[in-house]
């Protein structure tokens, strides 16, 4: 980590997707949309920084997840916090992680069996376009 991290401009977050996306190993990229997707869920207080957030997250996830697995959580959550978790007006309302989210329940209340049961089960691509790849 540290010989890119040592080069002028590559941050801890560069530095992370070099490594997984690149060579697989066990680290965590964390992006302004993970860190604000776990920030509303719960998992990382509130004064926790994207940088600190690196650590955070993969101490909590390592002992659970290989590089696959890491790539998956960081690809995935990314996309939620491009396709429904937005940065100023997150559509809650669609969002299947409604139940578990420490926002929602601020926001809404505990999520409400009706609530649930709106929730879409599937993509819908026709209403919200093609998942990125
Ligand atoms: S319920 Fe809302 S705030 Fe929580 S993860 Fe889903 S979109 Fe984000």
């Amino acid at each position: 980590m540290q010989w890119l991290t040592d080069m002028p401009g590559i941050g801890l977050k560069t530095a992370s997707l070099v490594l997984l996306f690149n060579f697989r190993k066990p680290v965590l990229p964390v992006d302004a949309h993970v860190h604000r997707v776990m920030q509303r869920l719960g998992v990382l207080g509130p004064k926790v920084s994207v940088e600190k957030a690196h650590d955070v997250l993969l101490a909590l996830l390592k002992p659970h997840l290989d590089p696959e697995g890491l790539f998956n959580f960081h690809k995935h959550n990314y996309w939620h916090g491009q396709q429904i978790c937005f940065f100023q007006k997150p559509n809650c309302p669609r969002c299947p992680l409604k139940g578990f989210c420490s926002y929602y329940q601020e926001h809404y209340g505990p999520a409400t069996p009706e609530a649930l049961a709106a929730t879409p089960t599937h993509w819908d691509a026709a209403a919200w376009g093609q998942l990125p790849h």
